[in-house]
């Protein structure tokens, strides 16, 4: 099919996600993709500046997960994960529990991030419940975002999108994202909220809110806000599903704060974006809550595609990737260069705000623009004519280029946004 086929075709029959289809350009066809390139129907290449949606950390269609999902789909791609279990779950389990926090003990499957985070915020309503203690309330930060699931949705405090819903929702109270400056109110107001409401759980993006445009928090600052809520005996829920497996310059964004936290949620590179595939991990302490000879007292949550064995043979050869030399250096790389281009940009009189974690570099425009808005969609349009696809949320351009990503690509990032900031 040539391209413009495709697109006939497509308006015909598909509803895409995140899209107002009477407005909305018509999409991009992609034929393939191959490293760290997307590739059109013409042949003309773009660089993933994104990692498509933080997923493809070691580039697209890496040999060494191909093959590890080759080799597995020969033996066994699918069978059910309740009362029966693989080599691959467990293979995998082995290799994540040994790079994540110490005090992470047992793993949970699913398929995406939104029922991971749904998974880690039903664990915790129910830790209580089976302690005998009613605690029916969430507490989440300021512009977080979780996912498009009821729970998840819930939790995400980026509320344009969620007018509709609004009264159907899990109750969530909201605090502002802790800063050297507010800490001490933010406590203050933590305590009130103690007093009022029973609380299950706390949710937060460790270092980087992602779609709050890559708002990043401070460890030391975060650290107090955890055991505040350890005291109260409130669970803690790291959403890692962007932050996760190398991009915050650590294997987790959570190795860089002190307080860890009682629940992980763990998707996006877990596969280096080849399957889709979620974990929720949780400490022995909340596991135990849920053995008794009651069997009501069990976790009776389950998908179909659970600990499916094609995404945990891949996941596996992911995480080996992530701890070998070779990707190591590429993050280090990644890193260095990204803190020395950020010293750049801060001069630029257009860039209001510069921010970098990792493999994350930020910055906004100096100017008011809509999330989704015309404008926004020129500056998308600019950089794909210029070989690189970047998503701009509102005024802020953003990358998280695969950990392949070389010094010379880089340096092709970063003269075409320079020349961009030019052009303005
Ligand atoms: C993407 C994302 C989610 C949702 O994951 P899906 O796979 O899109 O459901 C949840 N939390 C964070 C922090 C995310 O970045």
């Amino acid at each position: 099919m040539n391209a413009s086929e495709i697109l006939k075709k497509d308006a015909a029959n598909i509803w895409h996600p995140l899209t107002q289809h009477k407005t909305a350009m018509p999409p991009l066809a992609i034929s393939h993709a191959q490293g760290n390139y997307l590739f059109d129907h013409e042949g003309i290449k773009y660089f993933d500046a994104i990692s498509s949606w933080y997923t493809c950390s070691y580039g697209h269609c890496n040999s060494t997960l191909i093959s590890a999902l080759q080799n597995q789909s020969q033996h066994l791609h699918h069978v059910v994960f309740a009362g029966m279990t693989h080599e691959p779950a467990v293979n995998l389990s082995e290799k994540i529990l040994s790079i994540l926090p110490a005090n992470q003990s047992k793993l949970f499957f699913s398929e995406n991030g939104s029922t991971s985070v749904e998974i880690a915020l039903k664990m915790a309503f129910q830790y209580h419940f089976n302690r005998g203690e009613k605690r029916l309330a969430v507490i989440a930060l300021d512009g977080g975002f979780h996912g498009d699931t009821f729970g998840a949705m819930s939790a995400s405090g980026l509320s344009v999108y969620n007018g509709p819903f609004e009264d159907l929702l899990i109750k969530v109270e909201r605090i502002p994202v802790p800063t050297q400056h507010n800490i001490d109110e933010v406590l203050l107001q933590i305590d009130r909220l103690v007093e009022k409401y029973q609380f299950a759980s706390f949710i937060y993006e460790p270092l980087v809110q992602g779609a709050a445009a890559m708002q990043m928090n401070d460890a030391s600052v975060m650290d107090k806000l955890l055991s505040r809520f350890r005291e109260s005996g409130i669970l803690t829920i790291a959403d890692e599903v962007m932050t996760g497996f190398g991009k915050t310059g650590t294997y987790f964004a959570s190795d860089q704060i002190l307080t860890k936290p009682d629940i992980i949620c763990l998707s996006k590179a877990l596969t280096g974006g080849i399957m889709p595939m979620a974990i929720t991990s949780c400490t022995q302490e909340v596991y135990e809550a849920f053995l008794s000879d009651d069997t009501s007292r069990g976790f009776f949550h389950g998908h179909t595609y659970s600990g499916n064995p094609l995404g945990c043979a891949v996941a596996g050869a992911a995480i080996d990737l992530l701890i070998s030399d070779e990707i190591q250096d590429g993050i280090k790389l990644i890193n260095n260069a990204h803190a020395l281009f950020a010293k750049r940009l801060q001069e630029h009189s257009l860039v209001a705000a510069v921010r970098h974690c990792g493999v994350i570099l930020a910055f906004d425009l100096d100017l008011e623009m809509q999330r989704y808005g015309n404008e926004r969609n020129e500056i998308f349009q600019w950089f794909w004519k210029k070989g690189i696809f970047l998503r701009p949320l509102g005024k802020t351009i953003y990358l998280v280029p695969p950990f392949t990503t070389t010094a010379q690509e880089l340096e092709f990032l970063y003269e075409t946004i320079l020349e961009f900031l030019e052009s303005r």
